[in-house]
């Protein structure tokens, strides 16, 4: 079976071809597929009969299995899907004023092992193909209603997106493009734990998306041991190729920074943060730490983030608090997941 929220416009267009329809019939599928989102064949009426019938043979268009929503009361829905085999992964829907978001996941489990990082302890299964990163966004926005669009996807749920580079890659490319899902390049956010190679391919190969770089800490000592990736890609290497980066102040990278107490929270933290960005067009986004039973690491109270903020701000860094969402559903990264697999067991 071809998977065909795997395929981007040209392959489509292949693969059409290959049945024996014409090229254009891609761009109308796309339609269906990617506009009207569909969830079979039969339903694309402006294809014959037959042509529908052998689509319905050779290809396939869900790959996802909705198993749970939860809603929190501050309208965040958090979803668990199911892949084809058996591997559960999670998205989340996070309302704004203005906008929607989506956060959606790139791996089941992770292989990056953060050490406050609830995803990480569950271990690493395997990649998620192109089209079952880009499913979450087409069920999930089936599911909220096409009067509340998702306009801006965040690669921020279980696993590192430039692990996956060629498959996130595919999946930006079916997101963006105006036959596909259209959205705007600038709405599109890729996150990374500090992947230097990928970091750099990001720059050559897929630098219209926003980049954010989980920082999380000032000396390699600490990053050494909240990111054991660090590792391999220190600080340094990781600053540096931010330099390299095309980035300008209409197109800032964003640095984020989990706040944990006593850890790397001090305002020692703060002024050694504000020498390692110097010159590089950042945002430093402040996230408080998301609790969860068992953790080994408590959030730093509001008082000290804000007072770590204040240096970056005095330091013309701009700084901001992200707020907590959806943590009475516990919306955090993988705890879903791992919630439903403690009450199964
Ligand atoms: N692997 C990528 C993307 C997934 S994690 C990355 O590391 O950037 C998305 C963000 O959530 C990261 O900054 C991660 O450090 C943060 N995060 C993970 N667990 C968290 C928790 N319990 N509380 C707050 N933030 C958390």
């Amino acid at each position: 079976m071809v998977k065909v929220k795997d395929l981007t416009l040209p392959e489509l267009k292949e693969f059409v071809t290959s049945l024996g329809f014409e090229p254009y019939r891609a761009k109308q599928i796309a339609q269906w597929l990617y506009k009207k989102r569909v969830s079979s064949f039969d339903q694309m009426t402006n294809l014959s009969k037959e042509a529908r019938k052998l689509l319905s043979e050779k290809a396939q268009i869900d790959l996802l299995k909705l198993v749970k929503v939860e809603e929190s009361k501050d309208g965040t829905r958090k979803y668990l899907f199911e892949l084809e085999d058996g591997s559960r992964i999670e998205s989340v829907f996070i309302p704004e004023k203005d906008w929607n978001t989506l956060c959606v996941s790139t791996q089941v489990g992770c292989p990056a092992g953060c050490r406050f990082c609830l995803t990480a302890k569950d271990g690493f299964t395997r990649n998620l193909t192109a089209g079952e990163i880009v499913d979450q966004y087409i069920q999930v926005q089936r599911d909220v209603g096409e009067n509340r669009r998702i306009s801006n996807v965040v690669f921020m749920g279980m696993g590192e997106p430039l692990l996956n580079f060629d498959n996130v890659k595919k999946a930006v490319e079916i997101m963006t493009h105006r036959d596909m899902l259209d959205l705007s390049t600038r709405k599109v956010t890729v996150s990374t734990v500090g992947i230097v190679p990928g970091i750099d391919r990001m720059a050559k190969e897929m630098n219209k998306v926003k980049l954010a770089v989980s920082l999380h800490a000032t000396t390699d000592e600490v990053r050494n041991m909240l990111v054991p990736l660090n590792r391999k890609y220190p600080i340094g290497e990781i600053m540096a190729a931010l330099r390299r980066y095309p980035a300008d102040n209409n197109r800032r990278i964003m640095i984020e920074y989990v706040m944990l107490k006593g850890v790397n929270d001090s305002l020692e933290d703060a002024r050694r943060l504000v020498k390692l960005v110097k010159g590089i067009p950042v945002k430093v986004n402040l996230i408080p730490f998301n609790p969860y039973p068992g953790a080994e690491f408590e959030p730093t109270p509001r008082e000290q983030i804000e007072a770590f903020q204040k240096v970056l701000w005095d330091h013309n860094i701009a700084a901001f608090i992200r707020d907590s969402r959806g943590q009475d559903i516990s919306a955090a990264c993988g705890m879903l997941r791992i919630k439903e697999k403690a009450c199964s067991a």
